[in-house]
């Protein structure tokens, strides 16, 4: 199977900086997580391709390989083949490679993974989770409070979050003792290593009653009702992030946060452009040669627009503080009217006769059938031959 463009696997530019490689790897990551697409196996690929993807784009050395080669450039270079890695030993290889950057998503893996053993679990952060939230043009422009209705997993109430049944107690783990860490012989058995017990993940307990709510996991998903202020003058695509809604933490960890992205509905006339909005109106040729007073479509109901005497096909026409407010500014845009020509269809036989009366002032040749406008091609090119 060809391999895909790691760029495009996390979504981003050819230019784009470490930051922003960081910042759609963080995201992607969080959305495929098999933790919270559990049995999902195209989540999980997901993941992986994005772990990969990450792995070379992160490093300038291996970056510039790929950009120079493609994959070719990067046979020998060390980088992980994630395809049959447990995704566990994912989340650690991060960890060690990257820092802290997975410190609030992984976090409590990481960190209960730690030497340290079964004391080690440290409090983290919960998930953040994602939501998409739609508005209509005229909410857009007053800011509105919207109700969401997202699910999102909750402390399992029966077991308080510890996975166990109620009345029994985890057992010590069957691997490492309770004591959160194995020791193995390491390269060529010079070494002792010591690493996190891969049974209990470190917590040197296992749990052989899980509670049956959540079938041990400590958590339930739930679904959540919540109301939502969002700004006037809010973008396509804008995040809002309301703090806390997210999935619980662990070990004691505050909850992560939920982001709800703005998509703003088709206005049946209206088109945004920045802060401004534009309008389409259609207009007879008459109306565009002699002037006219029409109503034109706003937010909030319809505005007079004087069209002078001579106004253009095409041309725009503005009104003044009838767009949107700039969402930082709260200054309002303007709304821009765009005159389009309309030609009749048919026209009856006064019409014609005027038109062609009209006609005979322009010194224009009009046609008064399809036939003489092929005899006028003929002509013209037989000019042209002459000429
Ligand atoms: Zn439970
Ligand atoms: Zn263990």
């Amino acid at each position: 199977m060809a391999k895909r463009d790691y760029y495009e696997i996390l979504g981003v530019d050819k230019k784009a900086s470490a930051d922003d490689i960081k910042r759609a790897y963080r995201r992607l990551a969080i959305q495929y997580h098999p933790d919270k697409n559990p049995g999902d196996k195209e989540a999980e690929a997901k993941f992986k391709q994005c772990a990969e993807a990450y792995e070379v784009l992160s490093d300038p050395e291996k970056r510039k390989r790929y950009d120079q080669f493609g994959h070719d450039g990067l046979r020998g270079a060390g980088v992980h083949d994630y395809s049959h890695m447990n995704v566990n030993d994912i989340g650690d290889i991060f960890g060690d490679i990257f820092g802290d950057m997975f410190g609030d998503v992984f976090g409590s893996r990481r960190s209960s993974r730690r030497p340290g053993g079964a004391g080690a679990r440290r409090a983290a952060r919960g998930y953040d989770l994602e939501t998409v939230v739609e508005l209509s043009l005229e909410e857009v422009s007053r800011g509105a409070e919207k109700t969401i209705e997202f699910t999102r997993q909750d402390t399992c109430a029966d077991c308080s979050g510890s996975g166990v049944a109620k009345g029994k107690a985890p057992a010590r783990c069957t691997v490492c003792g309770g004591a959160g860490q194995v020791q193995r012989a390491g390269l060529g058995g010079f070494f002792q290593m010591v690493s996190t017990c891969p049974q209990c993940q470190g917590t040197g307990q296992i749990i052989t009653d899980p509670c049956r709510k959540c079938r041990g996991k400590g958590t339930n998903a739930k679904k959540r009702t919540i109301t939502v202020k969002i700004p006037a003058g809010v973008h396509e695509g804008q995040g809002i992030r309301v703090g806390g809604e997210g999935e619980p933490g662990r070990h004691g960890g505050p909850r992560g946060d939920l982001y709800c992205y703005v998509r703003i509905k088709a206005h049946p006339f209206l088109m945004r452009d920045g802060d401004n909005l534009i309008v389409t109106v259609p207009l007879s040729f008459t109306q565009l040669a002699l002037g006219t007073t029409i109503d034109v479509p706003t937010l909030e109901g319809t505005r007079k627009l004087r069209i002078p005497p001579g106004t253009q096909h095409g041309a725009v026409l503005r009104i003044r503080g009838q767009g949107l407010p700039n969402i930082r500014t709260a200054h309002k845009g303007d709304l821009l009217v765009k005159t389009a020509v309309e030609i009749p269809k048919r026209l009856n036989a006064e019409q014609q006769n005027l038109l062609r009366e009209y006609a005979k002032t322009e010194e224009l040749e009009v046609s008064s059938d399809s036939k003489s406008f092929f005899e006028r091609i003929k002509r013209h090119f037989g000019n042209t031959k002459q000429s």
